[in-house]
């Protein structure tokens, strides 16, 4: 008997388990293959499509409060199986148990958003918009939308997307990340058990053939896509050729600010989190710090003491570290090469995790919380998104040119200040060039209710994830202008 966990594709209500080439998921504690991920392509993106596109009219025609009625039972069966969620999660992700609740959380409040469809469809009326002439605007499902997920949150970004979709009445094609399939199929389960109608909800599992499968595919109408930048290029260009509605979330190069008024002990707390927590492996990590003037003095001596202080370990057992290992070994590689070419380039390692030794779970692809100093604007390290446990620090002298420095980067998706100047915080938050941006708050990561407003290379599209502009990502406007002929029909006023 196989140790490896079952990755069944989900299509038209029945669990699938397609023939044919398949790629390993890792358990990246231990280094160990915990599953087979099958490589679909267009035959079953096809069917999925096909089964999404025939629970269409029923699911359309189901009131918005019935379908919200599908989304209550679903969050509460998602809090029932949340340790056992959270635990799938961190093995096939290797984040902490504390950080996979912390996503599975937001997770849910996406889940909680899309329980108020029923106001959230709400359109506009104006009556005598000319006389006896009313003037409506419904809003309406688009047909089947698909979603394209990342690696590092299974959980969350996956219901960043179709619990909305769905309660807005359309069906859905969600194409999970092959390196973490397991967490979108519990959810999957979970949400078949909910009662949701066979073929509204679809699970193909798969790389780039089955992707392109979908943006190509004529009954697909919206595609929602998080990843790195070049791929959610490819996906905006290629969806929108398509004739799709696309939105697509790209990678990011977060900057935090610190000025030499910043409260230290809280600042080195924000900054670490920001930079090592789920392994540095977030878009919206605060990948490099820009102090200004006495702050990097004030500063490091801290940041580094608690750099060293973190412990890193394997995620799936008990005893949990502070830090679990990265996706894959080859990613752990290109993490290394990215700090050796800063290194090489004049900058300063202050803390060193590479070459990290963990005897419990030797084939785990770990890396310790690595700091660089005296990164320059130019260095490969200061413009690639490393995606790993690694902080940069820059130093400037004053904020404009803090601000300056920031702004010169191709991503947009955060920016944060530290301080306590009411005037400097002003002053960033206005010139700052990034959609999500924290005052004295590290990772300004936006919940359900608000979206999630990457710029320019952190987002391509029009209408962003989360919130009421996902609502009209997922639904078009109609305006209905309408006359009853006949004579002072009702009107009393005259009496
Ligand atoms: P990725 O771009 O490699 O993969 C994302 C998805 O695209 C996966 O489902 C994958 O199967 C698919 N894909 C990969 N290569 C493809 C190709 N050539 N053609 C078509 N599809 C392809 O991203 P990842 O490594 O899984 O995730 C990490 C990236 O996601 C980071 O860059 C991170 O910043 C980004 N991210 C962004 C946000 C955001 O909201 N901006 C949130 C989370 C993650």
């Amino acid at each position: 008997m196989s140790n490896l966990t079952p990755c069944p594709d989900f299509i038209g209500g029945e669990w699938l388990m397609p023939k044919g080439a398949t790629t390993p998921v890792y358990n990246p504690s231990t280094g160990d293959v915990i599953a087979e991920c099958p490589a679909g392509g267009a035959a079953e993106i096809g069917t999925a499509v096909a089964a999404a596109r025939s629970a269409f009219p029923a699911w359309r025609e189901t009131p918005a409060v019935e379908r919200a009625r599908v989304f209550f039972r679903y969050r509460q069966l998602v809090e029932q199986n949340f340790d056992q969620l959270c635990q799938t999660v961190s093995r096939e992700h290797g984040k902490t148990l504390v950080e996979a609740r912390g996503s599975v959380y937001r997770g849910i409040e996406n889940i909680e958003y899309a329980c108020g469809v029923p106001t959230l469809l709400f359109g506009d009326t104006l009556e005598n918009l000319a006389r006896g002439v009313d003037c409506e605007t419904i809003l309406q499902p688009l047909g089947v939308c698909a979603g394209i997920t990342p690696f590092n949150f299974p959980a969350m970004v996956p219901l960043w997307m179709y619990p909305l979709a769905i309660a807005c009445g359309n069906t859905f094609v969600l194409k999970p990340s092959e390196k973490v399939p397991l967490t979108a199929n519990f959810l999957g389960e979970l949400l078949d058990q909910a009662g949701l109608p066979k073929g509204v909800f679809n699970i193909v599992h798969g790389g780039r053939p089955a992707v392109d499968a979908l943006l190509t595919h004529p009954q697909v109408r919206a595609v929602s896509f998080v990843g790195s930048t070049p791929i959610a290029k490819y996906i905006y260009e290629t969806g929108t050729r398509n004739g799709k509605r696309v939105q697509a979330n790209g990678g990011a190069k977060n900057y935090i600010v610190i000025m030499p008024d910043a409260d230290v002990p809280k600042t080195v707390e924000a900054l670490s989190t920001a930079a090592f927590g789920c392994a540095g492996e977030r878009c919206m990590a605060g990948s490099t710090a820009i102090t200004v003037g006495a702050a990097a003095e004030r500063l490091l001596p801290s940041l580094v003491t608690a750099a060293r202080a973190i412990k890193v370990g394997p995620t799936d057992r008990p005893a949990q570290p502070d830090m679990g290992p990265v996706i894959t070994a080859q990613h752990r590689d290109r993490v290394m090469e990215l700090v050796a070419s800063g290194e090489k380039e004049g900058a300063k390692i202050l803390c060193d995790g590479r070459g990290l030794k963990v005897p419990d779970a030797p084939r785990g692809f770990y890396l310790g919380a690595t700091i660089v100093d005296g990164v320059q604007a130019n260095m490969t390290l200061a413009r690639e998104e490393v995606f790993g446990p690694v902080l940069n620090v820059m130093r400037m002298d004053d904020l404009d040119r803090a601000i300056e420095l920031t702004n010169q980067s191709a991503f947009g998706n955060g920016a944060a200040i530290f301080t306590n100047s009411g005037r400097a915080a002003r002053e960033f938050k206005h010139r700052v060039k990034a959609g999500m941006v924290g005052i004295n708050v590290g990772v300004p990561a936006t919940m359900a209710m608000f979206p999630f407003t990457g710029w320019d290379d952190s987002f391509y599209g029009d209408l962003h994830i989360q919130g009421k502009e996902a609502v009209q990502f997922y639904t078009q406007q109609k305006v209905i202008t309408s006359r009853w002929f006949g004579e002072g029909v009702g009107d009393v006023w005259k009496k």
